[in-house]
């Protein structure tokens, strides 16, 4: 059995026409998929039964299984979901004033092990398939409460420019009106500072958001909390960033997570002021770091969280402060699944 959201509009179509039907009814079984949430085909009600039937031989329309759920009082839910190889991965959707953002994984664990990430435990496992990653906002799309879901963000397990052509190919699906209708400026990718990915993406045709997790002013600092920055390192990343805005004429936002005694003094928001002040179209978002106790990572206190990020607003530098969300529910990002597979 194959996967039917591997195939975009061209191959479904192709697909239709060899199994005798008509083509245009393409359109009619992504919308039913994508749109109106049919799990199984035999409830697409306006399809010939034949066609209804000829599809349920060959596809199926969703690969995973929820393997558990975690319910945060702020209104955040944890969705734990098992694929068809047993493997596990995790979504999360955050609602807010006027949206829900789903927050998706991208592969099954993750090579690049920042230490501040649960995610990179247990190691690298595989790339997520388009179709199981489009399972994720399907599932999270026909489960979320009271609302429409809104937004997307790359910010799951995995690392999303490592994963290139699956998650582009999903984000093409996302964004598509025949399907999720989810516009490019609410989807963003959230990347390690991958420097061959964020080059390959200045030239795509969608106006995508772009994430870097910086995380650090110095390369030391930066290596120990993340190893990537060994092989990408601040000066190639900054640079990189500085041409991917000239390019796209779209702003990059810095993810920083504060953790206590290690990125968070005056010195560390002295060195991020020089490395982005002539960065044009930048924003720096803050996170208190959630606390991993396997990691043994805490927050700063709100007072050092204040100082940073009026230093920043005082240099000029477009600066916001995450709310941290869904903290009673294990909602940082690899958390669920790695209780999961230690019970
Ligand atoms: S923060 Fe992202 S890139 Fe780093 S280990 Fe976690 S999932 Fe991987």
């Amino acid at each position: 059995m194959q996967d039917i959201k591997e195939l975009n509009l061209k191959e479904l179509e192709s697909k239709l026409l060899s199994l005798g039907s008509n083509k245009y009814y393409a359109k009619e079984v992504l919308s039913w998929i994508y749109q109106r949430g049919a799990y199984e085909f035999s409830s697409m009600s306006n399809l010939p039964a034949t066609l209804r039937k000829a599809l349920a031989g060959e596809f199926y329309i969703l690969g995973l299984e929820l393997a558990g759920l975690q319910e945060s009082i702020d209104g955040t839910s944890k969705f734990l979901f098992e694929l068809k190889d047993k493997n596990l991965v995790e979504a999360v959707s955050i609602p807010a004033a006027r949206r829900i953002t789903g927050c998706i994984s991208s592969q099954v664990g993750c090579k690049f092990a920042c230490n501040f990430c649960a995610s990179g435990i247990k190691g690298f496992k595989r790339n997520l398939t388009k179709g199981e990653i489009l399972d994720e906002v399907l599932y999270l799309k026909n489960n979320v409460k009271n609302a429409q879901l809104t937004h997307i963000v790359f910010m799951g397990t995995g690392e999303p420019l490592d994963n290139y052509e699956n998650v582009l190919g999903a984000i093409r699906i996302i964004n598509s009106p025949l399907a999720f209708n989810i516009g490019a400026r609410r989807i963003t990718i959230s990347t390690s500072g991958i420097i061959p990915g964020i080059e390959k993406l200045q030239s795509e045709d969608l106006q995508v958001e772009l994430s870097v997790s910086l995380h650090a002013s110095d390369d030391l600092t930066r290596s120990r909390l993340m190893p990537v920055n060994k092989k990408y390192p601040l000066k190639d990343l900054i640079k990189c960033c500085h041409e991917y805005t000239a390019k796209t004429n779209r702003q990059v936002t810095f993810e920083y997570i504060l953790i206590k005694g290690l990125n968070s003094d005056g010195l560390s928001v002295k060195k991020l002021v020089t490395l982005l002040k002539d960065l044009r179209l930048a924003k720096v978002n803050l996170i208190p770091a959630n606390p991993v106790p396997e990691l043994k990572i805490i927050p700063p206190s709100s007072g050092e969280i204040n100082y940073f990020k009026e230093s920043l607003f005082k240099a000029g530098i477009n600066v916001t402060l995450r709310k941290e969300r869904g903290q009673d529910i294990d909602a940082a990002c690899g958390q669920l699944r790695l209780k999961h597979e230690k019970d």
